[in-house]
């Protein structure tokens, strides 16, 4: 594993967890079902019970790890069965009754309920602006800071290694959910945090069909106690979707950088253009976000948020896009676009657009977006 450490992201991806080969054995060993395995005698691991572990879990576990955190042989992964079981998991092993969490307040639309979960078991719970690191100031006396950078949909960015080390002067520990940047965009455990958790829903594996979460960490203390969680709330995910995960990251490179070279080429277009506002995009040379971005980030996504003047205009214009599909999540290979006030989670305006650029030919991606722009005027 630490060989990681010296090849580039395309080559860690293409081989990303692979076994040793073995004479007539496929390269990627296909999924293994089994909810027991043959135990005589003690039951000792590692595979005993399909809630506790499982071959193909393990691949997919060696190969996140190997993508989060090249050459940390100490990293390992846990995966779920969703990125909100990987939060989740995270956040109810590691929180007491009395303890204090210092949320993002423009986090996955999923927090506030999160939130509401924790106050619920006593857990105090604050919330600051993911820019201009403002978790800084609310972090005295908290136990655990968690940061979503870049923020989902907002696409504010935060100081990592900043904020990491303000929380471990004071004695709290860090996650990052890295679930927009990917870890080819950007690796927290190197910038100081105790957790990359991610959604390997999104972008990571890429072609929205199917649900991930991971857990990262070098911490074995603080891996056991979500471990443990996992074993106890049976957040398991099912083998077909740890193959299926594994077998797409062998692309995430191919993918990743065709996809934040569509979302820029896509954000350079709206620029230009009058009706929209609010454009986003941590790759933009002017974007608020870009310079701390292009501090801790090698690739900036492929999600680009702006807004139009109306929720009408926003919904003609998601209606003529003809390379784009009106739906929600991001990440795949298939552009994707929605007017993210419809769900009502998200403190954005109504005609707030979140657009995920796909692995299409970027010119004929652009002129999609602009033509679909002319026809929604009217
Ligand atoms: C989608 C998403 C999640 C939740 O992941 P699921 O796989 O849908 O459970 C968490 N965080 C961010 C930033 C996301 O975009």
């Amino acid at each position: 594993m630490s060989d990681s450490a010296v090849f580039g992201d395309g080559t860690r991806a293409v081989r990303a967890g692979l076994p040793e080969p073995v004479k007539h054995e496929p390269t990627l060993p296909g999924p293994v079902f089994a909810a027991h395995y043959h135990l005589p005698g003690d039951p000792t691991g590692p595979y005993t019970y399909g809630r506790d572990e499982n071959p193909t879990w393990t691949l997919l576990e060696r190969a996140i790890a190997e993508l989060e955190a090249p050459g940390q042989d100490d990293a390992e992964t846990l995966v779920f069965p969703s990125g909100m079981a990987a939060i989740s998991a995270v956040l109810f092993s590691q929180l007491r009754t009395g303890d204090v969490a210092v949320l993002p307040n423009d986090g996955y639309q999923a927090l506030p309920l999160v939130r509401e979960q924790l106050e619920a078991y006593g857990i105090e719970v604050r919330t600051a602006p993911t820019a201009d690191n403002a978790q800084l100031d609310v972090l005295d006396g908290a136990k655990l800071l968690w940061i979503e950078t870049p923020s989902n949909p907002g696409l504010d960015v935060c100081d990592i290694r900043r904020l990491t080390e303000a929380a471990h002067a004071r004695g709290c520990i860090v996650a990052v959910d890295n679930t927009l940047a990917t870890p080819l965009g950007q690796r927290p455990l190197e910038l100081g945090a105790d957790f990359a958790v991610a959604s390997g829903t999104k972008q990571l594996t890429g072609h929205g069909d199917l649900l991930l979460g991971y857990v990262v960490s070098r911490d074995a203390g603080l891996l056991t106690a979500v471990r443990r969680w996992r074993k106890i709330a049976g957040a398991i995910t099912g083998p077909m979707e740890a193959w299926l995960a594994h077998r797409s990251l062998a692309t995430l490179h191919l993918r990743a950088d065709r996809q934040s070279a569509n979302a820029l080429a896509v954000a350079e277009a709206l620029k230009g253009r009058p009706e929209v506002t609010g454009l986003r995009y941590p790759g933009l040379p002017d974007d608020p976000a870009h310079k701390v971005a292009s501090q801790q980030m090698r690739r900036y996504g492929c999600v680009v948020s702006f807004s139009l003047p109306t929720r009408a205009r926003a919904d003609r214009f998601l209606d003529a896009l003809r390379l784009v599909d009106d739906a929600t999540s991001f990440g795949g290979v298939r552009s994707t676009a929605e007017r993210r006030g419809r769900w009502g989670g998200d403190a954005v305006p109504d005609g707030f657009v979140r657009f995920s650029a796909g692995a299409e030919d970027a010119d004929d991606l652009v002129a999609d977006v602009l033509r679909a722009l002319d026809e929604s005027a009217g």
